[in-house]
């Protein structure tokens, strides 16, 4: 795994609350919650993935290589591994706070929860031929 060239971030942070754009920033600038619990404190995240322009998160991708877990635990193990960073809400790193933008990003992040809550107690149900979960 090669470590981030020097030169990074190559693409400019978009601001708080846009989409993201995979600038890397936030996590060159510190380790994340996860991050710190799977690898200790390090001087960059080992799970970084340059990615052309771009920065990738190896835990999201393939949590397997980084945890050693069995590779069929992939599949539920990176929608866990999304739902705590709240991927895919927007831009959440930077001095540009937006109070507005932080509110919808908290609750488009609880929905996402919501949902994979509802989903797991489906399948948890379809799975044992239950119905013993309640859906509510
Ligand atoms: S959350 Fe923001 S800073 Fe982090 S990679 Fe995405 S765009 Fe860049
Ligand atoms: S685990 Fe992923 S999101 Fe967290 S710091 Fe490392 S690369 Fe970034």
């Amino acid at each position: 795994m090669s470590a981030p060239e020097p030169d990074w971030p190559r693409l400019p942070k978009p601001a708080f609350g846009d989409p993201c754009n995979s600038c890397g920033l936030c996590c060159l600038s510190g380790q994340c919650p996860i991050s710190l619990g799977a690898f200790g404190e390090q001087a960059v995240c080992p799970a970084l993935r340059p990615d052309g322009e771009q920065m990738r998160c190896g835990l999201m991708l393939e949590p397997a290589v980084y945890l050693g877990t069995p590779a069929w635990s992939d599949g539920p193990l990176r929608e866990a591994i999304k739902l705590m960073l709240a991927s895919g809400v927007g831009c959440d790193a930077g001095r540009d706070f937006d109070e507005a933008a932080s509110a919808r990003m908290m609750r488009d992040a609880r929905e996402r929860v919501a949902i994979a809550s509802l989903e797991a107690k489906l399948m948890f149900n379809l799975f044992t031929e239950r119905r013993e979960v309640p859906l509510g």
